[in-house]
């Protein structure tokens, strides 16, 4: 059985709370003959800059090179608000994707029918809810050029951001998406704006092109990206994988996270491309939330969206889904149970910390394997 190395960065803040109850499930796994898997750690965000003055160093980055898979915890806080811009938390996870390679961010967006109620939205509307969004994440508004503020001597300043897409990129994150339907309910949603932007009038006919060539076989069908906002929350069951850009990923995803309730709930993973010989490739999986400074230190952190991350690794990265599966029931099993930890506590229901959550998670996968 192959040896699988991890690289943690638990980062700040609820980081290392969360990321304590994967290093058990880690040792539970290893005890119990599921894998055999290693970890380094690191440091990153406002931690590592504390200890050399950059928010992830050389030697860590040369970790997360070599490793199989980085586990992330979260980074940021107010301690490191007026940290100067190119070192600040943000900057370490900013560094890993794009050295890494990392253009594809995978969030699902699953309901568990126990916390149905904890949706803004009627049971009914989400109770079961299973979809997953792909995010292009290297690309588009966020890092072209130009991308400037110019004083303009009247007293007006002029703000440029620009939106860039080639075919390459647009191919390779719909291959992403289509390669997932295939193994789910065989429905890709794309999303962009061809009535008003020239990238979403490329990105559309290239997902296109990528359908009619490669995946015929998965249903296609395309949304304006603000009608497809309102579709997310008014039937969000009709999607099956969501496939789009990064500015609207980064809002659409935040929306779909808001269906389920809780952001404590979410887990996500960031993809390279696939090594043609070795087929492997870079990965980075982590919670949607950030470091919930206002909770940090409490014990009181909801670790399920980290372990869910851990889930996502096992999938995605080591071919393991019968492993996943397990972690999944088991996160569904102990909710079903009535165990809740602050974010998501409802009436009748028996308050946990983080500590207690995470050992829950593993009766119930000792439990579903005796
Ligand atoms: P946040 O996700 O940290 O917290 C938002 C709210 O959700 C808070 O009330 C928090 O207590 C709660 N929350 C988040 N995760 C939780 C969990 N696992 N269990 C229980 N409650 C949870 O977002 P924020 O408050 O906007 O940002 C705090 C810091 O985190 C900022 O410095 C921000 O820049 C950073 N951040 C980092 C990441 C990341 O590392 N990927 C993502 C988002 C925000």
């Amino acid at each position: 059985m192959p040896t699988h190395k991890l690289l943690l960065l638990a980062g700040d803040g609820i980081g290392p709370e969360v990321m304590a109850e994967v290093k058990r499930l880690v040792a539970w796994m290893n005890a119990h003959g599921m894998g055999t898997f290693e970890y380094d750690e690191g440091l990153v965000g406002g931690s590592a800059y504390d200890a050399h003055g950059k928010a992830i160093d050389e030697a860590t980055m040369a970790k997360a090179q070599a490793c199989d898979a980085v586990i992330f915890g979260a980074v940021g806080g107010p301690k490191w608000d007026k940290v100067p811009y190119d070192v600040r938390p943000e900057a370490g996870l900013l560094r890993l994707r794009k050295d890494l390679g990392l253009f594809a961010n995978i969030r699902p967006a699953i309901c568990y029918p126990a916390l149905a109620d904890a949706s803004s939205l009627k049971r009914d509307v989400v109770d079961g809810l299973d979809i997953v969004i792909i995010r292009e994440l290297t690309g588009g508004v966020y890092f072209g050029e130009p991308k400037t503020i110019t004083d303009l001597g009247n007293g007006q300043k002029r703000a440029v951001d620009t939106q860039v897409y080639d075919t390459y990129e647009i191919e390779r994150i719909s291959r992403v998406a289509f390669e997932l339907a295939r193994k789910r309910n065989n429905k890709v949603t794309s999303m962009e704006k061809r009535n008003v932007m020239k990238t979403g009038v490329l990105w559309n006919e290239v997902v296109q092109q990528v359908h009619a060539r490669e995946f015929k076989d998965v249903t296609l069908e395309h949304q304006l990206a603000d009608a497809g906002g309102m579709q997310l929350v008014r039937w969000p069951k009709q999607f099956d994988v969501i496939v789009t850009d990064n500015l609207f990923g980064d809002m659409l995803s935040d929306v779909a996270a808001m269906l389920t309730g809780s952001l404590g709930m979410l887990p996500s993973a960031s993809l390279g491309e696939m090594d043609a010989k070795t087929r492997t490739r870079k990965a980075m999986y982590e919670p949607v939330h950030g470091s919930a400074p206002d909770i940090a230190g409490n014990g009181v952190a909801n670790p399920i969206a980290m372990i869910a991350s851990f889930a996502m690794a096992l999938r995605y990265s080591f071919d393991r889904g019968k492993e996943a599966d397990l972690i999944e029931k088991a996160i569904a099993a102990a909710l079903d149970k009535g165990l809740r930890t602050a974010d998501i506590k409802s009436e009748g229901c028996k308050l946990v910390g983080t500590r207690e959550m995470g050992d829950a998670v593993i009766a119930e996968m000792e439990r579903l394997t005796a």
